[in-house]
């Protein structure tokens, strides 16, 4: 900001593309140097925002579920139980105007139109002006890396886990229908042809599973396991990732009828059908 020569005062609104420390990390801080400043966020992310510590601790519940079923031993579940650094966020709702999907947010001379694209993140949205075609993609479209459909916890007062990868690729299917020409990732340089990249997505995604299945040849598997074969270099609670990975591509071949799940509340084990 300082090298473009302007500063918090400047700023009249701060729109959250998601929940995720990379892109909301420093709302506290800026919203403490900058009282006046408009925040806009998409409704799912109320429970994140405004929850306190009631809603930190719900999130770690539910992950510490999730990664007991996908067999990881509970000597090494203290990597995830120890207190996460970040502070939780606990804004009053008030502040915040929520926004749903179909919304308009007027920014920078444009009306953007909010699509909310759960997935990534159950809090992600994108916004897309239809006068340009310019799209905001936030992480739901990355050039140089395919995003990640991390497990999250479902909304508060919703029960099971949702489907992320599913989701995901619901709304790959919804943003590929846009007619966006220049795409604006949350990661990397500015870029068009958005439907090639979502194309190359889900031929990743065909891939994964293929080698998923070769995993499974042998016999039955955890998701831990699955996630050991594929990604072994993965250590400590970067396991997460592989793990959240796996069992999201696993979703999609239990979807297409190519894997079923043995396990009733304990550790859960994938098998080819
Ligand atoms: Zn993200």
């Amino acid at each position: 900001m300082r090298s473009a020569g302007v500063s918090l005062g400047d700023l009249e609104q701060i729109v959250l593309s998601h929940l995720h420390w990379d892109h909301h990390g420093n709302l506290a801080a800026v919203l403490a140097a900058a009282p006046g400043i408009a925040v806009v966020a998409h409704r799912s992310a109320e429970a994140g925002l405004c929850g306190g510590e009631g809603e930190q601790s719900r999130q770690a519940a539910f992950l510490l579920d999730f990664l007991r079923q996908a067999g990881v031993a509970e000597a090494d579940l203290a990597l995830w139980s120890a207190r996460r650094p970040e502070p939780p966020f606990a804004l009053d709702p008030g502040r915040v105007r929520w926004v749903e999907d179909g919304d308009r947010i007027q920014a920078g001379g444009a009306l953007w139109e909010v699509l909310y694209t759960p997935g990534h993140s159950q809090t992600e949205m994108c916004l897309f002006d239809r006068g340009s075609g310019d799209l905001m993609a936030s992480d739901h479209l990355l050039p140089d890396i395919s995003a990640n459909a991390f497990v999250e916890a479902p909304p508060p007062g919703l029960a099971g886990r949702p489907r992320t990868l599913l989701q995901y690729r619901e709304h790959l299917l919804r943003v590929r229908a846009l007619p966006a020409d220049m795409v604006y990732p949350g990661h990397g340089a500015p870029f068009r042809g958005h439907r090639a990249l979502i194309d190359r997505r889900f031929a990743e995604q065909d891939e994964r599973c293929a080698r998923i299945a070769e995993a499974l040849a042998a016999g039955p598997l955890t998701a831990l396991e699955v996630s050991g074969a594929l990604f072994p270099q993965l250590r400590g609670r970067a396991v997460y990732l592989g793990i959240s990975e796996v069992v999201g591509h696993l979703d999609l071949m239990e979807s297409r009828g190519q894997v079923a799940v043995d396990g009733n509340g304990g550790v859960l084990r994938f098998r080819l059908k």
